[in-house]
């Protein structure tokens, strides 16, 4: 238990506020001195073949300055909302938060509008080679700086994000994503609980897009992110991870079988169940960023099988809270029995107008699946909910 106690007394250290002086725990901002010179940064960038970003804010095309660019700010506001475009970026998100220090403006009311940085990195390293992870987790360690590692940007607690800090982007660092039709350890590590059953190794910053088709190509199923858009290695399995095939084989943390983990002291290792024990528990749900960065991983995979969907979304007005906020609840109450049925259930609320993701109408959703049922069975189980929503004025005329 040692390494697990080194790296939450680490994790706790790169989380302290900054302060002006930058001394002691508190990390070095911009306006520190102690923030390192041009020519420091220069030789981490040769350090790393070119791959270190000067980060600027997505929508700074849209305000006076020498990067302000018309056509530029036209494509920001109309691409703005899609996560996929957000995701290219080292400083993109996925959700809007309330703290958008540089939103999409249009040229013409620059006037009085300011744009920073905010809480998005200064730099960002954008990993191709597990040198290039290494080199920025030291570095940050040298000068003393905040470290953050984003691979797409979907965190809604804005995990992948740090004032003042150093990022490892992991989006691009991707060595393929293999099928093996049983799992091979790389350490030869023989997993009791898995012996001879099938398994995908994902090498780096996919998505689950990416991921699914490689399953499906060999006729498995995965359990991944509900939103396909959701970065495989990163937030999703090590918060714990919830999907579409989670009622029947298990969350995203059992599902996991091994990784191969970049540390705070820029070594490489291999957890699994038989060995870096400790590392291996605390990255199947302990929460992202805080164990070290995960360059590539083993999920198990089940053989493919039917599945039925069910989904609707119930709207809002404020005329109609009372009968809305009651026809959540007959959703919520619903649910021991849909899951005692064999669906996995996902609720997503949304607010027209957000102006960072999509542009779904304010209301309740509810999204889920149940495997190996007949469309038939999957009905009949949801009758009864149909049924107490319909008494309440919601049918598939009213659903959006
Ligand atoms: C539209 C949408 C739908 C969602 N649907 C689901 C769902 O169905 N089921 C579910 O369980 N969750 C769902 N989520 C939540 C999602 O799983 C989390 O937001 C998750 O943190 C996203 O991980 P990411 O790596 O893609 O995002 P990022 O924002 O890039 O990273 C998230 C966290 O992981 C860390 N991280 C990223 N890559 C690495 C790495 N390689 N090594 C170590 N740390 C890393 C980051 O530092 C950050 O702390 C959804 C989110 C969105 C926006």
């Amino acid at each position: 238990m040692a390494a697990l106690t080194l790296f939450l007394l680490v994790s706790a250290a790169l989380s302290q506020p900054s302060s002006a002086s930058g001394t002691g725990t508190c990390k070095c901002v911009p306006t520190d001195s102690c923030w390192p010179p041009v020519s420091a940064w220069e030789s981490l960038n040769t350090t790393i073949s070119g791959q270190l970003i000067d980060v600027q804010p997505i929508a700074i095309s849209c305000y006076a300055g020498p990067l302000f660019n018309n056509e530029t700010c036209a494509t920001v506001n109309s691409e703005w909302k899609k996560c996929a475009w957000q995701a290219n970026h080292p400083a993109g998100q996925c959700q809007d938060t309330g703290d958008l220090t540089c939103p999409p403006v249009t040229p013409l009311d620059i006037n009085g509008q300011n744009c920073t940085l905010g809480n998005n990195p200064v730099y960002a390293v954008n990993a191709t080679s597990p040198e290039h992870v290494a080199a920025g987790i030291k570095f940050a360690a040298e000068h003393n700086i905040r470290l953050t590692v984003k691979t797409t940007g979907h965190d809604f607690l804005r995990r992948n994000q740090g004032f003042g800090s150093l990022e490892i982007w992991m989006r691009y660092h991707r060595t393929g994503i293999d099928f093996q039709e049983t799992y091979k350890s790389c350490s030869g590590c023989v997993d009791p609980r898995w012996t001879g059953g099938s398994a995908i190794r994902i090498g780096g910053g996919y998505q689950w897009s990416d991921v699914f088709a490689v399953a499906k190509a060999n006729n498995v199923i995965i359990v991944g992110g509900g939103a396909p858009s959701i970065g495989a290695n990163g937030g999703w399995s090590q918060g714990g991870g919830y999907g579409a095939a989670a009622q029947q084989h298990g969350i995203g943390a059992d599902q996991l079988l091994e990784a191969e983990v970049a540390l705070a002291d820029g070594s490489v290792i291999t957890a699994n169940a038989c060995q870096n024990i400790d590392i291996y528990t605390a990255i199947r749900g302990g929460g992202p960023s805080t164990y070290g960065v995960v360059l590539s991983a083993i999920f198990k995979t089940h053989p493919m099988c039917t599945a039925v969907q069910q989904r609707f979304s119930i709207p809002y007005t404020a005329s109609t809270r009372s009968k809305f906020l009651d026809a959540v609840a007959v959703v919520y109450s619903s649910a021991p029995d849909l899951l005692d049925a064999g669906f996995t259930l996902s609720g997503f609320w949304s607010q027209a107008n957000a102006s960072l993701v999509g542009s779904a109408p304010s209301g309740y959703s509810i999204n889920t699946y149940a495997m190996n049922k007949t469309v038939a069975e999957g009905q009949a189980d949801f009758a009864p909910v149909l049924e107490k929503l319909s008494t309440l004025g919601f049918n598939k005329g009213s659903f959006y």
